[in-house]
């Protein structure tokens, strides 16, 4: 298939042209998290920040983005990129970019997770793009690829309905075992190093996504929706994101099961959040960075595009998430030197584009047509 790809490289004015959009579209959407923080922002995220630092890092967006804005124009014969940033970014001040103030904030009953969504996207765009930049896997894939703007999608509507995720996530598990008395469970479990917490914690989780995992893999219907996240031929940080909700419904809340039983220690959950935060989406990543022997203790990207080959002898390895050594007791493991898979993605399924349309599309019919053969869904 022809892909209609922007190719880009160092010194020719168009990357940063793209950063000063990019920069500038952040800054934008950042005023309103403070003109309407009720509906706008998390307050679990309100209780980390302050006010003060966010409109510094506002202040700081907006004139970073003017700066790449110049840069591309000395850079770049074609000035349109450029002047898009500068429009933007203007824009941004003339609704009041460099006044903005926090102020208290009344606790809503709903609300959009827009601060987590432009802090996530601005930190993870800052590690990610550069490391794909310098280190990549596949060196001609575009950051534009044809199916960026989907992944984008997915990430947007991940965040921004935060609440709602964390809600269905964490509601089954309270409905099943919120009656149990786990008092005594957590003291013990709070009483243990942190290290040791922290391993159990990642453990544990692991576990449940393990078999969870393998359970999407392994019945038909179900491997509707997680092929879904297969589907993508572009790995890349963004990618990561392609989750179908029933997918990210059913294997967060497994996942949370074990850690709303245990009651870990308010540090180590917030370690854990981070932590598979920033991994999942560099497990996803076009880096070939592969952490030396670290990659036998900790999944890898090069562990988890495995998981992600297009050939489907593939499919069935590498379920585990963290611990590589899960898959090895479970016997799906699969790592063959330094050697990376010929490609990612799915042959043998045909989506429709866009998110919408692949919300809708697993419930009523299989992307595989009527028939999967059993043999071939057992290696999966
Ligand atoms: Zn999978
Ligand atoms: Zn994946």
């Amino acid at each position: 298939m022809k892909q209609n790809v922007i190719h880009t490289k160092f010194g020719e004015g168009i990357i940063s042209g793209y950063v000063s959009i990019f920069l500038a579209l952040v800054g934008f959407f950042a005023v309103f998290c403070f003109k309407f923080p009720e509906i706008l922002t998390s307050p679990e995220l309100r209780q980390i920040y302050t006010g003060e630092f966010m409109a510094s890092l506002l202040t700081a967006t907006i004139i970073a983005s003017f700066f790449f804005a110049l840069l591309s124009i000395i850079l770049n014969p074609k000035k349109q990129l450029a002047l898009t940033g500068l429009l933007i970014s203007t824009a941004t001040i003339i609704i009041g970019g460099f006044e903005v103030q926090g102020r208290a904030v009344n606790k809503t009953s709903w609300h959009l997770g827009l601060d987590w969504l432009l802090l996530d996207l601005l930190l993870m765009a800052f590690i990610f793009v550069p490391i794909e930049m310098v280190w990549p896997k596949k060196k001609g894939q575009s950051r534009f690829h044809e199916e960026w703007r989907t992944d984008l999608v997915y990430f947007v509507i991940s965040h921004l309905f935060i609440q709602f995720f964390a809600v269905i996530t964490q509601n089954p598990a309270t409905f099943f075992f919120g009656w149990i008395g786990l008092s005594s469970i957590h003291t013990f479990v709070q009483n243990l190093s942190f290290l040791v917490e922290l391993f159990i914690a990642f453990f544990v989780t692991d576990l449940f996504q393990y078999w969870v995992h393998r359970f999407f893999h392994s019945h038909n219907y179900f491997w509707r929706f997680h092929s879904i996240h297969h589907s993508t031929k572009n790995m890349d940080w963004l990618a990561g994101s392609r989750m179908h909700f029933i997918d990210i419904f059913i294997t967060r809340a497994f996942a949370f099961i074990p850690l709303y039983v245990l009651g870990f220690s308010s540090i180590t959950f917030n370690t854990y959040i981070i932590f598979m935060a920033i991994h999942a989406v560099l497990i996803h990543a076009n880096t070939r960075i592969n952490f030396g022997f670290l990659k036998y203790l900790i999944v890898t990207p090069q562990y988890h595009h495995w998981h992600h080959s297009v050939n489907p002898e593939y499919y069935g390895k590498n379920f585990a998430t963290i611990f590589p050594f899960i898959d090895k007791l479970f016997g799906t493991y699969y790592l063959p030197g330094n050697s990376w898979p010929e490609g990612t993605g799915l042959d043998d399924a045909k989506y429709p584009k866009g998110y919408y349309k692949q919300l809708i599309y697993p419930f009523t019919k299989s992307p595989f047509g009527d028939v999967i053969n059993t043999e071939e869904t057992t290696k999966r």
